[in-house]
């Protein structure tokens, strides 16, 4: 018969450990989450050997007194919670009382803290969750957490860490999440002696997402705001223009907290429905703030999984503000900014903590009153474009009718992108008998002219007793498309003033730097960028200088769908991207030049088909409109 015991408080504590310290980032988290409770207004984060060796967390936070120290280490030690009750109305990001246990019981730590009434502070070290002595230590006001050789004393969880930069870059994305959950929190990330973010902490969404994501990413965002019963919806949100080829670029915040949710993802992507390219999807950074008791994040030991009393609530708040920023002035009627009523007050236990992670009952306008402008730095040199004025940001060239849903039930996630993108077909595969095509070679060459253009995306030719319908857009990119895939292509490129970093999500950032001679080729000049970025110096002036970092990124989407494993198949996936890119836009004014250009090569057969396959012109003859009008 096995004998049931019951485990000594040890082991207990290691197997705690086990779910709340998965790896450095975790560790990251659960610091920064209580130095936030802790009201700091700074919090800096410094890492070795991606988190692995040392990671220490300082901020100007409320300190601990001397004489608990101790006890915060202990499992179930907390400020933040007294009752049962107070799990209805969870206000601090902290609150199981275990993170700091669960830390100390598998790795050496130092602590140094002091508060605000004590004129010197304290220092404790522990190590595998046994504490030493508290000692007197002069020290600034706050708290400094310093962990060393995490899972020391747990080999089998040291064999699974991976290695110090992929730890890292976990660590470098767990922080970017807090710093944009938290804009009036200056953060700041030295990884290995380089400092690699500091956002201002003033308050504004928009100085916090400029800093993690970056000038050229900010530029292509939207701001949103709206409100549903009793929720507020602050943030911002990419153009569908700006779409991405992945979802890495969405992050959503419940009131203050970084979370992962379906029902959030779901509402972004469905207002984008109709007016995304398949196969993208939008960026976003999406703060949801809802009464305390609507919300339970206490479904999960790492707290990024919460349930809401009511999904389609926020659902349909999140939905509803993204059409209204997607809709520029229009406003959907719920979408309207109230002033939200009054939150769940904050417990007194909480108020003596000085925790303040909820937003004021009245949310600044987040930068909606900036224009989007404001963010705007010199650019580069303007991109040839010859004759077409490039069109205004604001005017997304994909118009769309939309009728907003009465009621609609919560789509599934995985049904957002509704149509996979088919695989592009290779252009050899060019389907021979194309319906209507068939730019005939006429025996003796019948002179040509515009007659106009519709729609500014058709371009019409009349040329004897036919007229030619040209997709302006599909010929222009099957031209660009020839003219990149020419033995003898030299790219036209441009110095980017400011070099551009970014940090695409792992699997992107390893195709690319897989590609980097082949990106070479074709003018982009990449460089890896410490352990997780890229920088960009050069690129192709066919690309818009705002436009490099989401053309890198499309091109990484590409080389992930099929261009991995086939040389060849990577280089057309990259051409298809520049020669897209680099393509007059149907809906785009183009100038009498540029037309004529276009036009050109249909009419002398150069340009048959899109790269995609599909046909770049459709022919009417003067009997088929006689025939339409009856006159034959
Ligand atoms: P929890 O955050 O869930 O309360 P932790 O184990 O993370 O549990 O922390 C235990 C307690 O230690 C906290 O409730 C808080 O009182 C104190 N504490 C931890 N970190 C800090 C800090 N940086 N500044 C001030 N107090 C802190
Ligand atoms: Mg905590």
């Amino acid at each position: 018969m096995p004998d049931i015991r019951i485990l000594d408080s040890h082991v207990a504590d290691l197997i705690a450990a086990g779910e709340v310290v998965e790896r450095p980032a975790s560790v990251v988290k659960e610091l920064m989450e209580n130095a936030i409770d802790a009201g700091a207004a700074k919090v800096s984060v410094e890492i070795a050997n991606g988190g692995m060796t040392l990671i220490r967390v300082s901020d100007d936070g409320c300190g601990i007194p001397a004489d608990q120290l101790q006890r915060a280490f202990v499992r179930h030690a907390t400020s933040k919670l007294r009752t049962e009750y107070d799990l209805e109305a969870i206000g601090t990001l902290g609150f199981r009382g275990e993170a700091l246990a669960a830390i100390a019981a598998v790795a050496r730590i130092r602590v140094t803290s002091r508060t605000a009434d004590a004129d010197l502070g304290a220092v404790l070290k522990l190590e595998g969750g046994v504490a030493g002595q508290v000692e007197e230590a002069g020290c600034p006001l706050g708290t400094e957490m310093e962990v060393r050789d995490l899972f020391f004393n747990t080999p089998a969880r040291l064999k699974f860490m991976k290695k110090d930069a992929a730890e890292g870059a976990a660590v470098f994305g767990m922080v970017q999440r807090i710093a944009l959950a938290h804009p009036e929190v200056s953060i700041k990330f030295v990884r290995d002696g380089r400092q690699e973010l500091l956002t201002p902490g003033d308050g504004q969404l928009q100085s916090a997402v400029y800093a993690v994501m970056g000038r050229d990413f900010a530029l292509g965002f939207v701001p949103v705001r709206g409100s549903g019963e009793d929720m507020t919806v602050t943030g911002f949100t990419t153009l569908p223009t700006c779409c991405k080829g992945s979802r890495n670029y969405q992050h959503f915040f419940v009131n203050g907290r970084y979370i992962k949710s379906r029902t959030m993802t779901a509402a972004v992507e469905e207002a984008y429905a109709n007016r995304r390219m398949v196969g993208k999807f939008p960026g976003c950074v999406i703060h949801l703030q809802t009464g305390l008791n609507k919300v339970d994040v206490n479904v999960h030991p790492a707290k990024t999984e919460v349930k809401f009393l009511d999904e389609r609530q926020v659902f349909s708040a999140v939905y509803h503000a993204v059409m209204a920023a997607l809709d520029g002035e229009k406003q959907h009627p719920a979408a309207v900014m109230e002033k939200p009523k009054a939150h769940d007050t904050v417990t007194p236990n909480q108020i003596k903590f000085n925790a303040t992670p909820i937003p004021k009952a009245e949310p600044k306008p987040v930068a909606t009153s900036l224009p989007l402008h404001d963010f705007t730095a010199p650019k580069a040199a303007p991109v040839q474009k010859p004759a077409a004025p490039a069109p205004s940001r604001t005017a997304a060239p994909v118009s769309v009718t939309w009728t907003p849903p009465a009621e609609k039930p919560i789509p599934k996630v995985e049904a957002a992108p509704k149509a996979e993108p088919a695989p592009a077909p290779k252009v050899e595969a060019v389907p021979k008998a194309e319906p209507v095509v068939e730019v005939k070679e006429e025996p003796q060459e019948q002179p040509w002219k515009i007659a106009g253009e519709l729609f500014d995306t058709y371009i019409i030719v009349q040329q004897g007793e036919r007229a030619l319908l040209i997709d302006k857009h599909a010929a222009h990119e099957r031209m660009n498309f020839d003219r990149l895939k020419a033995e003898d292509y030299e790219p036209m490129v441009q110095q980017l003033l400011t070099p551009a970093v970014f940090t695409p999500a792992a699997q992107e950032r390893q195709v690319l730097a897989e590609n980097l001679t082949l990106l070479a080729k074709f003018g982009f000049e990449v460089e890896e960028f410490g352990s997780d970025a890229l920088i960009v110096r050069q690129a192709p002036f066919d690309v818009g200088a705002d436009d490099v970092v989401n053309t890198l990124t499309e091109i990484a989407a590409g080389l992930l769908t099929t261009g991995r494993a086939d040389p060849s198949a990577a280089r057309d996936h990259l051409l298809h991207t520049m020669a897209c890119k680099a393509a007059i836009k149907g809906g785009w004014k183009s100038g009498p030049q540029e037309l004529e250009r276009v036009a050109k090569a249909v009419m002398d057969g150069s340009v048959k088909y899109c790269p995609h396959g599909r046909p770049v012109a459709i022919e009417l003859t003067r009997k088929d409109l006689e025939k339409q009008f009856k006159r034959a």
